[in-house]
């Protein structure tokens, strides 16, 4: 941890006064999704167009946000990151007596998804460094029956996919990305989304990096899981059974090939994603700064900072923290007292196998997942959004540090 003086504090906030000048009543949520006229325009553009689900508009935002992660995906937009993920696993085939490797840092929905297609989760503990799931945890609980891993790349830290993904496809295991957390982001300069991977799926979410309210976008290099995930997040409708017949088809006339799901994204969301993605780097450069000034502010607290990379662009999706055993206020306390003080924060997460119905399901201990654990009682999440202002952040930074001081 570096030192940090009172002239450095001042000038990363940018403040001209002795004492950070705070005005009385000053508010601070945990999140506000950065929606401009720009995004209301493009609702109300939608709405008048008289087509409302989905149609051109999340046909363009697929081709836009496949074109931001660059060239060779397909991206095919869905009604959530959940739906997703449920896809990829349906697409893969994962089903009963399958098995699928969950980190336990996550939230409810990466695991959820490999119970609905009737497979068994198989918990793995996170990294300390890094709070994501690596290689060596993967190795350390695959078996016969593992068939694939979900990977989560938490906070916005991109996983080191580069060793994860040579030891999965040497031992016949897909990977699955759950980036939810990360957009946009990217490891060694390859976005993540353009790794190759079984598939990588993101939230739009309302507190996520970007949003449409609801939605989520599953990304893919490979053309059988790209085209079966696109019928089934639809009814599994198709309309290329008939292409044996050399004749043009009526619209009105369809097959189903399997019987899907109603995840498709529809064109309301997708109107407020087109004008999201145009503004998605400089929302993230924005955080990125906001995670700055966090990581010199609080450097002299008896706090753990984010785990943050040189070899990855971070996607800032949450700035979290843990306090150090000698911090004296409980964490509970401590989401109180800045709760008086208009502060809102939240907590991520906690851990899976400490929900009733995972731990029951496979008897799952806190001593086999010791770093997700022990992050879970101390863990806090800031305030963290790119539309919050720099008094916003030197707020924060003030009654954090008097509380931990207490
Ligand atoms: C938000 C989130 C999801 C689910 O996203 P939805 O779009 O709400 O389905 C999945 N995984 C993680 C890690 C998340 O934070």
């Amino acid at each position: 941890m570096t030192s940090v003086d009172a002239a450095t504090r001042r000038a990363q906030l940018k403040l001209t006064t002795n004492k950070i000048d705070v005005s009385p009543g000053l508010r601070v949520p945990f999140f506000v999704p950065a929606i401009g006229d720009a995004e209301i325009d493009a609702v109300v553009r939608c709405m008048k167009s008289g087509w409302l689900t989905t149609g051109h508009l999340c046909a363009e935002f697929e081709r836009q946000f496949a074109a931001s992660i660059g060239p060779g995906v397909t991206a095919i937009g869905v009604n959530s990151a959940t739906a997703g993920l449920h896809l990829a696993l349906e697409a893969l085939g994962i089903g009963p007596g399958d098995e699928v490797i969950v980190p336990t840092l996550t939230f409810a929905a990466t695991a959820e998804v490999v119970h609905a297609v009737g497979a068994e989760v198989r918990f793995v503990d996170v990294d300390s460094s890094t709070l994501n799931v690596t290689a060596a945890a993967i190795a350390a609980a695959a078996g016969p029956k593992t068939k694939a891993v979900i990977v989560v790349h938490f906070a916005g830290l991109p996983c080191r996919l580069d060793e994860i993904i040579p030891f999965c496809d040497a031992n016949n295991i897909s990977v699955i990305e759950d980036c939810a957390h990360c957009f946009p982001g990217n490891l060694h300069g390859t976005p993540i989304g353009a790794w190759p991977t079984a598939a990588a799926v993101f939230s739009f979410y309302a507190n996520k990096s970007i949003t449409t309210g609801e939605g989520g976008m599953l990304v893919t290099h490979s053309k059988s899981i790209a085209d079966r995930c696109r019928m089934m997040r639809l009814h599994g409708i198709s309309r290329g059974e008939f292409s044996d017949q050399d004749v043009a088809k009526p619209t009105w006339d369809y097959d189903v090939a399997s019987p899907g799901f109603k995840y498709n994204l529809p064109d309301i969301a997708a109107a407020i994603g087109l004008e999201q993605l145009q503004r998605a780097e400089n929302l993230r450069q924005r955080r990125a700064q906001i995670a700055s000034v966090y990581t010199t502010m609080l450097a002299d607290l008896p706090i753990r900072i984010a785990p943050q990379s040189k070899i990855s662009k971070h996607g800032w999706h949450l700035f979290v923290i843990e306090f150090l055993r000698e911090v004296k206020l409980s964490r509970a306390q401590i989401i109180n007292r800045l709760e008086e003080s208009g502060i809102s924060t939240s907590v991520h997460y906690r851990p899976l196998h400490q929900m009733s119905y995972w731990r029951q399901r496979y008897s799952l201990r806190n001593a086999t997942f010791p770093v997700a654990s022990s992050f879970y009682e101390r863990c806090l999440s800031l305030p963290f959004f790119a539309t919050m202002t720099d008094r916003q952040v030197a707020y924060v930074v003030e009654k954090l540090s008097d509380v931990v001081k207490e």
